[in-house]
Parts: structure tokens; sequence; C-alpha cells
């Protein structure tokens, strides 16, 4: 049977023993956790000490802590509930994730995009020019490392810019969680989305950290769950799996993120010798160990993308596939990237199962690929 070499996990881990352990747990006690009676009770202790366990590790209070289905919707209630609190002027990075640029989009319609500068990185001077013109409260969303090319913001410094001005500071850390130091204070963000299924918890759970006092109306009505703040029966299973992941990744950060560095410029090294012509986004600026996104001119990610899983290989394109279309990344041309070098973007993200054999087999089959091509035009 052909080895499958799954280098994807800026777009979901696989399960992690532990959160694996956690999930089924939580599985088999079944109970509403809003319930008074045993059942619920202990579902409902399950839930507090994943919170616990969460808050800890975002360096958030317990209190601060909702859970939710995902990123995504965990973007959707700090926005929404943001603005429902009177923010009333939304501003985001040009490269933040879809859920959140969209969705800030759609609710306000004079949202400004801030520019980023060739190696991915948000424009600091940009933003001090956004600030000055504000005269109402502002909200900036900007991610802690880009999920693409795994570039890393300056959360800290646009912080204070943003606070300076009376604005507040939503951060998408869903790619830093677990790999670069991620808490609330420290980053100086009053509100920070992480997402379960990437740090090798189980899919559909998410959570949204607040600080004290960050501006917040509910949004949404039902159960009055999460203190009222996010209705809807809480995913204990998936919240118990998350919290799990994140102890572990937490635990294995410094070690993994060395090893993945090393893992990471491997890849980087064999590929330049294969193509001296190899073209790496955001070189040169700080990125995430585990993340590598690269173009070899001539070679369309498409193409590549169908020949690497042919070849039991996994990994992402730049180019996002909509409607049957294949849409260069917004992400690489706010990077002033040329459309047809965005067209060749491939990503590949190591995690904590990876190995030097998915390195290797990564690598051999780009070698595959590329001499493919090679012929081709020669013919
Ligand atoms: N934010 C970033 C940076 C992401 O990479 C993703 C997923 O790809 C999301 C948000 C959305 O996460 P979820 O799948 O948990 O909704």
């Amino acid at each position: 049977m052909m080895r499958l070499a799954y280098c994807d996990y800026n777009a979901g881990a696989p399960l992690r023993p532990q959160a694996k352990a956690a999930w089924l747990d939580a599985a088999r006690g079944w109970g509403n956790p809003s319930s008074v009676h045993d059942a619920g009770r202990r579902a409902h202790a399950r839930l507090e000490n994943a919170r616990e366990s969460v808050a800890k590790g975002l360096g958030a209070r317990a209190a601060d802590i909702v859970f939710t289905s995902g990123a995504t919707e965990a973007a959707h209630l700090a926005l929404e509930g943001a603005w429902a609190a009177g923010i009333k002027r939304l501003a985001v990075s040009a490269i933040e994730h879809d859920c959140i640029y969209a969705h800030a989009r759609a609710l306000d319609k004079s949202c400004a995009v801030l520019p980023v500068d060739a190696g991915g990185v948000l424009d600091l001077h940009a933003l001090l020019m956004f600030v000055q013109r504000q005269e109402q409260p502002f909200l900036l969303a900007l991610m802690q490392a880009n999920n693409e090319t795994g570039a890393i913001q300056p959360v800290a410094e646009a912080s204070e810019i943003v606070h300076r001005a009376g604005g507040v500071l939503l951060c998408d850390a869903c790619q830093a969680v677990g790999r670069l130091p991620a808490r609330l204070g420290d980053l100086g963000a009053d509100y920070l989305l992480a997402s379960g299924h990437k740090l090798g918890g189980a899919p559909g759970a998410g959570v949204l950290a607040m600080l004290c006092g960050a501006p917040f109306a509910p949004p949404r009505f039902g159960g009055g769950q999460e203190r009222g703040r996010r209705p809807g029966t809480e995913n204990v299973p998936a919240i118990a799996a998350m919290a799990a992941a994140l102890s572990a990744s937490l635990h294995e950060r410094a070690s993994e993120s060395q090893r993945l560095a090393a893992l990471r410029d491997a890849a980087e090294s064999a590929l330049r010798a294969l193509r001296p012509d190899l073209v790496i986004f955001a070189e040169g600026r700080p990125r995430l160990a585990n993340t590598l996104c690269f173009a070899l001119p001539g070679l369309r990610a498409e193409t590549a993308l169908i020949r690497l899983d042919l070849a039991g290989v996994q990994v992402s394109s730049g180019a996002a596939c909509s409607s049957g279309k294949v849409r260069a990344s917004r992400a690489l041309l706010a990077m002033s990237v040329a459309e047809e070098r965005a067209n060749e973007a491939l990503r590949i993200s190591f995690g904590w199962a990876s190995t030097a054999q998915d390195c290797e087999a990564f690598l051999a089959a780009m070698a595959a690929i590329s001499a493919r091509a090679a012929q081709l035009q020669g013919a």
C-alpha cells in the first residue's frame, strides 16, 4: 500500500492521542452540561475543566473563555459582538483569513483593508495613518501568523498603536497557538481566537478568549450557554479534545518548533538544489517554523497538487478553488506577487506526527514532477 505523507497541518492536524482519549471519555459520559441531573453535572464538570485548561494555555481567565464550533464562528462572534457593543469602524489586514476578512467587510461597508509589505507583514505606517483618522471606537483584526506563508505579524506593536488611539484588537491566533507564544495579555489582544482541529483536536470546537472589559454585546440569543455570549449546547467531546490538544502542543512547543524548523529547512534547501529559481514567499521574514510556501516558476500549483496527491503526498496550493475556478491567493496578491506566480504557489506545513520520511516523500515527488515538467517544456 502507498505510504501517505501528510504535509498540510495548517489546514488541519491529525487527531493527537491525548485528544482522542479526551474525546472518547467525554463522548462515553454524554450529558447536556446545562442539565441539573448527574449526567449533566458530569458533562458540566468536563466542560469547566476544559475551560480552566484552555484559559491557562491562552493566558486568559476561565470566565473570559467562550467555546464555539470553530475559529470561523469565534471570529464572527467577536466581530458581531464588538459591533453590537458600539464599535463603529472595522479594519483588517489584507491577509486575514476570509472568516474575518469577508465577515468584517460585510458588517462594515467602509471596512479598511490595511496593506502588507512584500514579505507579507502588516505595514505599521499604514496602521498609524489609519488610526490618526479615527474619531469613533474602532477594531483592528490582525492575525498572529498567516496560514499561507507563515509570516508572523507585529501584533504587540499594532496593539500599542491601536490602544493609544482608543481602539481594540482582535487577533486570529489559529496558526500560532501551540507554535508561538500566544497569550492574550502578552499579545495585547482584546479578543483572541483559536481552533481545535488545527491543534490536533477534533473538528467542531473553537475558542474566543476576551479580555475582561472588551466591548461585547451578545449578538445571538438562545439558551444562555457560555454566560449568554454564545447560545447552543456545547460540543463537550470536541471541547475536551481541544483542551487536551492545546496542553499537549504547549508542552512540546519548544522542542517541536526546533524539530519542525529542521524538517522545513531541509525541504527548502533540497528544493533550492533542485530548482535554483525556487521562489519562497515571505522569505527572510519571521515565519512559522512548520510552514513553507513556495513556487517553482512554470509549474502550476493545481498540476503539482494533483501529481503530489497521486504520489501520496498531501499539500495545499496557495490558490483557492471556488465554483470550479482557481483563484490566486488574496494574501499573495496583497504581497504584490504577480498573479502568474501566485497561481504556482504551494504550501507544505508540518506538525506533531510529521517525520523525515514525510519530507523525503515530498521531495522525491517534487523531483519527479519537476523533471517531468522540464521534459514537457523541452519536448
Ligand atoms: N483563521 C485561520 C488563520 C485559519 O487558517 C483558519 C482555517 O483554515 C480559520 C481561521 C478557520 O478555522 P475553522 O476551520 O476552525 O473555522
